[in-house]
């Protein structure tokens, strides 16, 4: 496994003051502890620019610089950790898939080892990225996608955001396929992984073939939940279509 700590880059923040043009009603509850355990409201802190309303999702999105700012002011570390999935490795047949975990840290004080948001000052989150839900990038890009998804999902369930506000590397993913049910990172998606991986690397149509006689062998007997059915029924059926074709 590849462990790295990085330095993430902080946006130039003069002062938390109050703006004037500060974004409309429903995004005015949201609020969070800074540091020093005051209450901050997102609407003091966050520009019309930095957040929009995703009206199909009805969810607020934030920017990724929006959250790098709320983390500065929550004393969020701005060294974190990045886990590459031990699983999932990225390759063309499973359409670049990258998993990353990225565990926060909150330098914030607090009571009894924890901080002034939680009882646990470390926060893991799985983020991913691929060329479907990412179109027109490359691997690196993939990558630190999925890095920035999972950071911003962390920092905003730390704060305890993350019901309504969603960042916006995860919108360009809500706007290009609806929120899969088995997701990356998800226990559900840990448990067949195995199945995901001999379907993606099959080697031909047989080989295929025999992946799922086996998986419906394990349908039949109730291994799989109804969700875990349907992801790999459709990969089963993408991934037959293309050794389909080939021939
Ligand atoms: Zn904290």
């Amino acid at each position: 496994m590849k462990k790295e700590t990085k330095e993430r880059p902080i946006a130039k923040e003069k002062s938390t003051k109050i703006k004037k043009d500060s974004v409309n009603e429903s995004i005015t509850k949201g609020k969070f502890f800074d540091k020093a355990g005051k209450e901050v409201f997102l609407k003091d802190i966050i520009t019309k620019d930095e957040c929009w309303l995703l009206k199909k999702e009805n969810k607020w999105i934030l920017t990724h610089n929006a959250i790098k700012k709320i983390a500065v002011l929550a004393g969020i570390s701005k060294n974190f950790d990045v886990d590459e999935s031990q699983t999932i490795t990225p390759d063309y047949r499973n359409e670049l898939e990258h998993v990353v975990r990225v565990t926060i840290h909150c330098n914030a004080k607090g009571k009894n080892g924890g901080c002034v948001h939680s009882d646990e000052k470390d926060l893991t989150m799985t983020g991913e990225s691929n060329r479907i839900n990412t179109p027109n990038r490359g691997r690196g890009y993939l990558r630190k996608m999925a890095e920035k998804r999972a950071f911003d999902i962390a920092v905003l369930e730390h704060l305890d955001l993350y019901s309504s506000i969603f960042s916006e590397e995860e919108a360009a993913d809500f706007e290009k396929t609806k929120e899969p049910e088995v997701t990356p990172g998800t226990k559900e998606f840990e448990e067949v992984t195995t199945e995901i991986n001999a379907i993606l690397n099959a080697e031909d149509l047989a080989v295929l073939k025999k992946v799922g006689r086996k998986i419906k062998k394990g349908v039949e007997i109730n291994k799989y939940t109804k969700e875990q059915i349907k992801y790999l029924k459709s990969l089963y059926e993408k991934e037959y279509g293309k050794r389909n074709a080939e021939f």
